[in-house]
């Protein structure tokens, strides 16, 4: 069977507006230009594109449920599937993709570049051509990747794990909390035991987003007039609240009672740390023991990528309350890590 590309857009697409610089999407007849390889892959490679492609800052809900949806439609036609996403949200889109595509038993391998294809020094071409290799590689008569990652410079990522960390570096993504899925070198040397294998049903697309959220991200000084701006939007559901190091947050009475009160209301807030390697663990110093006890619940080790798209996912599903605290805690595709699998 056949890989299935979807281009999106993305610097991989973009060349330079001769007028201005500034760099613009070309549409993918234009890019296979660039990329005479894809001809080799000719008989085993189909494309479906954007119409029009976008810088991935453009990136929404509908963005998503656009490439599941072509996912879906196509899931039995083709062995595996590869996306060309721009960087800047790439994580967002990996992360969104791993929740909604419930029951993948398929690869969905992001990638994208630094560097513009058609620039002599482009990091595209191997990025694409490798994340198709890794799109077809099988193991025992099955897909060796059965879910969404993240193939950049010489690393595979869990989707869901993954955080640009750099604008600079070829190598411009990292997944601080979970190892690598592969390194790629001479070989492609698979992380076999740390790759996702799910009870298979059939893929299961849920594509509905609660878009009622908001990112509180804590910092010394910051006034009660911040706080309570983000707190009182309106029909705000869920809230991630960025705090320090391990889960901690100034024990102010005054924060704490604009968190409570919002927790009253109904708004479920969850607890991600500004670091970017550990775990929140509320309770584990007393800056972070009232948290807990306004029923904020601890993010663990998710990103704040999978995290925020992990509220919007199960919002959109009706959950509330008690359930979607309980789902939010638990991994719905590997994107957190229990400390009952740590073995604590
Ligand atoms: N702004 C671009 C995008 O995310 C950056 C990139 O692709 O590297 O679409």
């Amino acid at each position: 069977m056949k890989t299935l590309l979807i281009y999106t857009g993305g610097t991989i697409g973009m060349m330079e507006n001769p007028e201005n610089g500034s760099l613009i999407p070309l549409n993918f007849n234009e890019l296979q230009n660039y990329i005479p390889e894809l001809r080799k892959f000719a008989n085993d490679l189909d494309v479906k594109a954007f119409d029009t492609p976008i810088d991935s800052s453009d990136v929404n809900v509908s963005t998503w449920q656009s490439i599941a949806s072509i996912i879906e439609d196509n899931y039995d036609q083709y062995s595996g599937f590869v996306i060309l996403h721009g960087t800047d949200t790439m994580a967002y889109t990996a992360s969104a993709l791993s929740f909604m595509l419930d029951g993948l038993a398929k690869p969905v391998i992001l990638t994208g570049s630094q560097l513009p294809i058609g620039r002599l020094r482009t990091d595209g071409k191997e990025n694409l051509i490798t994340a198709i290799e890794i799109a077809t590689a099988r193991r025992n008569g099955e897909p060796v990747i059965q879910e969404v990652a993240v193939l950049f410079d010489s690393k595979l990522f869990r989707g869901n794990r993954t955080h640009k960390f750099s604008t600079e570096n070829f190598d411009a993504f990292s997944s601080p909390n979970y190892d690598d899925l592969a390194s790629i070198g001479i070989h492609i040397l698979y992380n076999h035991q740390k790759l996702l294998r799910k009870e298979k049903n059939r893929l299961n697309v849920h594509s509905v987003f609660q878009t009622d959220v908001a990112i509180l991200k804590i910092f010394p000084g910051m006034s009660k007039a911040y706080v309570q701006a983000v707190l009182n939007i309106p029909n705000l559901k869920g809230l991630i609240l960025e705090t320090y190091g391990s889960g901690n947050a100034p024990k102010e009475t005054w924060f704490i009672n604009e968190l409570q009160q919002a927790a009253q209301k109904g708004i479920v807030i969850l607890n991600i740390t500004q670091c970017s390697k550990g775990f929140v663990e509320q309770g584990l110093y007393q800056t972070s023991a009232a948290l807990q006890q306004i029923g904020i619940i601890g993010g663990a080790d998710m990103t704040t990528e999978a995290a925020l798209t992990k509220l919007m996912f199960l919002l959109g599903k009706g959950l509330s309350g008690k359930a979607l605290k309980e789902q939010l805690a638990l991994p719905i595709a590997g994107e957190l890590t229990t400390f009952s699998s740590l073995g604590n």
